[in-house]
């Protein structure tokens, strides 16, 4: 038996099945006419987003990553709720442009910018997150070219990383933003060019648990931001403090306090240095706006038996799930949180496997869970799907296409 995710909290029962949106799952299955099918519940996007400012200092705006979720109906509701938006490419600079959010709130980070969609950027009022000096060279001839004063901001690939994070993004040699220590002449560069400086941007990692590791790697940044606008003799007009916010995936996983943080955080701008005094202060998250919103519902195709193991077969897989299969930046593969969703309150007896229908050994959902017995025909909900699902996963892999998606 290995143990399975925890489930979000909240989630109940309606007539025998898992509820969303006060819905029992089969309602949604069958207004979407075929599984596999992501549901994501607005009410919950709403609360979370709605604690979270709760929890934060008034000051503090909070930015999404729209690479977490990018499903059209998804992405109108979270922009309005958001103070702005983080895109990493030109795709995603059309989808938000397509929602008709203020462009002016938008900043552009990630590697390898190409130069139509830096054109894009400076064009449409969307700040770049530069990521090299080679980077803000370009910008800035192209911003010349086309006659207007470019809102840049310098990415800083800071000394230190997120402790405990599962994903780092900075610290030692990176991809990702400049070297700290190059940092200050860029900024001089910028503004010697005329251009309209809009601060840091320092991300230092993902999918952080810990409100200690967060708060140590907040005040850093703090400190950091200071360190360079000093250097550099330049107050910052806009500080992104990076995100980093966690959700419990994985069994033993605990919930980040964001609660300890914010209090953190409140003294800290209580007591800025001069550098920092009038700046924007921003975080940018995505999973932590959305993951647990989401459920991925997938349907038993195949109830078989190997050397006395149980497999459940299901119509979904890692195409849609690639997190959830262990193929996402997982060294160890572990259970997310899986169910039975036409027998919610029914106790598990058995132990099975689910998988997928890919024919590929990859293609798992859940490893020797304790589940009740399900039969060919029942639904198989995997929680924590409301962000790098569908838009992380290779939907194209074995000619499979997508799943439907729905905003509940
Ligand atoms: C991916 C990414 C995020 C969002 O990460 P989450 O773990 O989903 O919160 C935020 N900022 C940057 C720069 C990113 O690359």
């Amino acid at each position: 038996m290995k143990p399975l995710g925890p489930i979000p909290p909240g989630f109940q029962a309606i007539d025998g099945e898992l509820a969303i949106g006060g819905k029992p799952v089969s309602h949604w299955t069958g207004q979407a006419g075929r599984t596999p099918l992501f549901v994501y519940s607005q009410t919950r996007i709403e609360q979370r987003f709605a604690e979270l400012r709760e929890a934060m200092p008034d000051r503090l705006k909070i930015n999404y990553a729209i690479k977490a979720n990018s499903f059209a109906p998804l992405l109108s509701l979270v922009s309005n709720l958001s103070d702005g938006l983080d895109i990493a490419s030109g795709g995603e600079l059309e989808m938000v442009r397509a929602t008709g959010f203020d462009l002016s709130r938008v900043s552009f980070a990630g590697p390898g910018k190409r130069d139509v969609e830096l054109e894009a950027a400076i064009t449409a009022g969307v700040t770049l997150n530069l990521e090299s000096e080679a980077e803000a060279g370009r910008a800035i001839a192209i911003a010349e070219r086309l006659g207007l004063t470019p809102s840049l901001a310098v990415r800083v690939n800071p000394d230190f990383e997120l402790k405990g994070s599962g994903m780092k993004m900075g610290g030692g040699a990176k991809p990702f933003g400049i070297d700290a220590e190059r940092v200050p002449a860029l900024i001089r560069k910028i503004v010697d060019a005329g251009c309209n400086f809009r601060g840091l941007h320092i991300f230092t990692g993902s999918q952080a648990l810990s409100a200690e590791a967060v708060i140590d790697m907040q005040a850093k940044v703090l400190d950091c931001a200071d360190r360079l606008a000093r250097e550099a003799d330049v107050p910052l007009p806009k500080l992104n403090m990076g995100g980093g916010f966690g959700i419990p995936y994985f069994p033993g996983d605990e919930r980040l306090d964001v609660h300890a943080v914010g209090q953190v955080l409140e003294a800290q701008f209580a007591a800025l240095p001069d550098t920092l005094a009038d700046a924007e202060l921003f975080i940018e998250l995505g999973r932590y706006l959305v993951g647990e919103a989401g459920v991925y519902l997938t349907r038993i195709v195949d109830r078989k038996v190997s050397y006395g193991e149980i497999y459940l077969v299901t119509d979904g897989g890692l195409h849609h799930q690639l997190a959830a299969s262990g193929n996402f930046g997982t060294v160890v593969r572990r259970n997310y949180p899986v169910a039975i969703a036409s027998r919610f309150d029914v106790q598990p007896e058995e132990e099975a496997n689910v998988v997928g229908c890919l024919c590929t050994p990859l293609d798992r959902l859940a490893d020797k869970a304790h589940l009740p017995r399900a039969e060919v025909g029942d639904l198989v909900a995997v929680f924590c799907a409301g962000a790098y699902g569908a838009s992380a996963s290779p939907s194209a892999f074995l000619g499979q296409g997508p799943a439907i998606e729905m905003l509940v």
